[in-house]
């Protein structure tokens, strides 16, 4: 069988085999949940609720505070205990969060819409707003807004990125064996909403059970599953489309540009439960995996939990442990503190063990990241235009096109961290040009 793909990408250990096999564990609701406003890209909710206030499972405790922006909701039945700036990974300082002890089991604040079949398009994308779903494989971007792209904007195609092309990460697998009813479901609303009469789902080839799975409970032709090679970052949005539908995102465009719109395995799952279950986002799977952990494990865990728990609930940190990731190790951030709770975004927790390789520093022209980059980009001269800040010459070589997938620092020889200086020459340019305006 013809296996489809991007040029470029890589062939990191996949390591799946550590949790792969592991059913998923429902954890307990947390104690004690911290819940960020910044759960979602886009401006923090304003927070609706006050300290010492009894709230309920799925009850609104921030609402959206803009276009780009969400609804969140408390994880558990309990109390405010306070409303704290606490450190929140993906900015990288301390940001406004609802702390939340948990008094009782839960007490279920339910979305209030009825007879879901009925709904309209409008209606449908109003219910994935109030119920807070932002996209699950880690950009947060609220569901609503893709979800409902410009009128000029033609979509007649929806693709599911279920490669989970992370090495590590099994989560996603795990759902499409153990809830797949849930995912079709979750897909035939998204192509309501959408309105188009075709969706693909691309599985990576590592997933074959998977695949062979939802074939056999798909039943019919509005949802085609397809199976993509295994090579990361087969999951990026761009070199999805292209190997599923042969189309070409333009440069600085959007996959709306072509006419499709792309949806992770658990944005769709958490639709479903949306619509038909009524219940708001406050929970989502991950993994908990690495060399550096005792039990690897597929989890299902309450927004708010910390990481804490979770390493607890896979057996625990092995003492040569070294690096603690939030997500995969391709574009996980590293955290050097355990007490952070989880977001909307997490996709998984990777904890690695101590790297043996000497590392080298210099680049030796070897264009090994150049053959890798999926985006056609030449890694290394974007390196040394961000590091000698000639940010104009960098984004005419392309700067603004990296998906920033980590396959150039990844197969670098000389372990250059160009995703580092890429990510912070994007935020200088774009910071200059929004002074210059
Ligand atoms: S330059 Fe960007 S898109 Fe290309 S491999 Fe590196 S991180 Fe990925
Ligand atoms: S892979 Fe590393 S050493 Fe080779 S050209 Fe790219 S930056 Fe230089």
């Amino acid at each position: 069988m013809k296996l489809l793909t991007f040029r470029g990408g890589i062939h990191p250990p996949e390591k799946k085999e550590l949790a792969r096999e592991s059913q998923i564990i429902r954890l307990d609701p947390p104690k004690i949940a911290y819940v960020f406003l910044a759960n979602h890209a886009g401006a923090p909710a304003k927070c609706v609720v006050e300290e010492n206030q009894h709230v309920r499972t799925g009850q609104v405790i921030g609402e959206p505070a803009g276009f780009i922006s969400g609804y969140v909701h408390s994880p558990v039945t309990g109390i405010v205990k306070k409303i704290d700036k606490v450190y929140h990974p993906l900015q990288g300082k301390p940001m406004e969060a609802v702390v939340i002890e948990r008094t009782s089991e839960d007490d279920w604040e339910y979305l209030d819409h009825k007879d879901w079949e009925k709904l309209s398009r409008e209606e449908l994308l109003e219910v994935v707003k109030k119920a807070g779903i932002v996209g699950l494989g880690g950009a947060m971007f609220p569901t609503h807004v893709k979800l409902n792209p410009p009128k000029d904007k033609k979509i007649d195609t929806l693709i599911i990125n279920a490669a989970e092309c992370e090495p590590y990460l099994t989560i996603d697998h795990r759902l499409m064996l153990e809830k797949a009813e849930d995912f079709i479901e979750g897909i035939r609303i998204v192509m309501k909403i959408l309105q188009v009469q075709k969706s693909f789902v691309g599985v990576e080839s590592n997933k074959l059970d998977a695949y062979k799975h939802l074939k056999s409970i798909v039943g019919s032709e509005e949802i085609e599953v397809k199976l993509l090679k295994t090579k990361y970052p087969q999951g990026a949005e761009k070199q999805l489309i292209y190997a599923i539908t042969g189309r070409k995102v333009p440069v600085g465009g959007l996959p709306m540009d072509v006419g499709v719109v792309v949806q992770n395995v658990q944005t769709v799952i958490a639709i479903k439960h949306a619509v038909v279950d009524r219940k708001p986002l406050v929970e989502r799977g991950l993994t908990v995996s690495g060399e550096g952990i005792n039990k690897p494990a597929n989890v299902i865990a309450r927004i708010g939990t910390t990481v804490n728990q979770l390493i607890e609930l896979a057996g625990g940190l092995k003492e040569e442990a070294e690096r603690v990731i939030l997500g995969g190790p391709m574009t996980g951030i590293a955290i050097n503190r355990l007490d952070i709770p989880i977001l909307k975004g997490t996709s998984g927790i990777t904890v690695l063990l101590k790297e043996k390789q000497p590392v080298q520093k210099n680049c030796i022209r070897c264009t090994k990241c150049v053959v890798a980059c999926p985006m056609g980009l030449q890694p290394y001269l974007l390196y040394l235009l961000s590091n000698k800040r000639k940010y104009d010459e960098a984004v005419s070589e392309g700067l603004m096109s990296c998906i920033e997938c980590g396959a150039c620092a990844y197969i670098c020889p000389s372990k250059i961290d160009h995703v580092r200086a890429i990510k912070l020459a994007k935020k200088v340019y774009q910071a200059l040009r929004g002074g210059r305006k």
